[in-house]
């Protein structure tokens, strides 16, 4: 059902204070928008550059319900948000993407069911609730395999890569119970290892009348679970790109989504395309939109949420994103020197290491 147009001047509240915070606030700020941000944390690089903030936890029923009547339309930056504040705001304004794809996509086990659902291809995957489930998990996934927290995983936290040799050094359940139990002993998946030649992902809008704006594919390299590099136009053949492409649009349909959803996916040897996750906000192996499309992501993002219309999504260069993690910050000044570069600093003091301090978007002609 499409809904009423959100007009630039208006306020719109995000939850969730981090570099795609502060990237959707700029993109908010260029369309006239004014922004509030809502986290529990008190270092934000979002609030830095936003008109508003509040420093509450999310459980702070009195915080998000003043939060809520001094904004005229909420959306997240992150999919960890507890549902239950997102669903107290939205019985006081309207929140986009809405709670029912916060709870499908904050559990690694709804959201692999709701995957398959669409006709999407996944790893084989098994719940692992307990050490009950290791005999299970052992005969119908097998090694390898990846044992990962049903909930609160990101950047390769929260799972355990299995080898082919996982079940050496004691029988294959010990090794599953205890790679759960290395995890803390929470709710868990246990995911085939998919022996993939690539990994990719589909960044695209979908606005409140189904409209969908989709990017380019991009090709991802991850290093010990976090995004390093994102690299566009993606190195894989026509008909995959397109393939992909369409299991994005099928998923962001089935979820009704609004706003950016990002779908990440592995490619294999034969050309096949296997969801790995959904993030439904504005994503990392998106962000050289910022330098190389018609209307960057975090644009995208807020006209979706507000029901402006979409904008173009054409790729003006080639471009390559390297994310600068922890001490990688050090160096970035010299970025400033290339004259094909462009950086990108998220205004974080502390540069612990694994932390997302900043982003490089090298460009390059456009090849196709
Ligand atoms: P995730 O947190 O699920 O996005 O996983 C982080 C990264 O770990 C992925 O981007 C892959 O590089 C790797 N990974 C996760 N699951 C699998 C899997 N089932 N098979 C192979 N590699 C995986």
């Amino acid at each position: 059902m499409p809904f009423a147009a959100v007009p630039p001047g208006a306020v719109i509240g995000i939850l969730g204070s981090g570099q795609l915070g502060r990237m959707l606030a700029v993109g908010a700020s260029r369309l006239g928008y004014r922004v509030h941000i809502f986290s529990p944390e008190a270092e934000s690089p979002a609030a830095q550059v936003a008109s508003a903030s509040t420093v509450a936890d999310y459980g702070d029923d009195e915080a998000l319900d003043a939060f809520a009547r001094g904004v005229d339309v909420a959306t997240y930056e992150f999919e960890n948000v507890p549902v239950a504040a997102v669903e107290r705001l939205a019985a006081l304004v309207p929140v986009r993407p809405g709670a029912g794809v916060l709870s499908i996509t904050q559990d690694r086990l709804s959201e692999k069911d709701f995957i398959r659902g669409t006709g999407a291809v996944t790893a084989p995957y098994v719940a692992m609730s307990g050490p009950d489930d290791a005999g299970i998990a052992a005969r119908e996934i097998g090694f390898p395999c990846v044992v990962k927290t049903r909930r609160l995983g990101y950047d390769g936290k929260g799972q355990r890569h299995l080898g082919r040799t996982g079940a050496l050094g004691g029988s294959p359940d010990e090794a599953l119970i205890r790679a759960w139990t290395e995890l803390g002993g929470v709710p868990c998946i246990v995911e085939g290892f998919v022996d993939f030649v690539t990994e990719i992902s589909v960044v695209l809008a979908r606005g409140g009348d189904g409209a969908i704006a989709a990017y380019d594919v991009i090709q991802n390299e991850h290093r010990a679970g976090i995004l390093h590099t994102s690299v566009v136009p993606a190195r894989i053949p026509a008909a995959v790109a397109d393939a992909a492409e369409a299991v994005a649009r099928r998923i962001a349909g089935a979820l009704d989504h609004v706003g950016v959803l990002a779908v990440e996916m592995f490619v294999t040897a034969n050309g096949g395309v296997i969801v790995n996750e959904i993030a439904p906000r504005v994503h990392n192996s998106g962000h050289w939109t910022l330098d190389a499309a018609t209307t960057d992501q975090f644009e995208q993002h807020i006209r979706a949420v507000c029901g402006l219309p979409l904008g173009g999504t054409s790729r003006l260069a080639d471009a390559e994103m390297t994310n600068l993690i922890g001490e990688e910050i050090e160096g970035a000044a010299r970025v400033l020197t290339e004259p094909n570069a462009r950086l990108h600093l998220y205004g974080k003091t502390d540069a612990r290491p694994g932390r997302k301090m900043g982003h490089v978007t090298r460009l390059f002609p456009k090849s196709s």
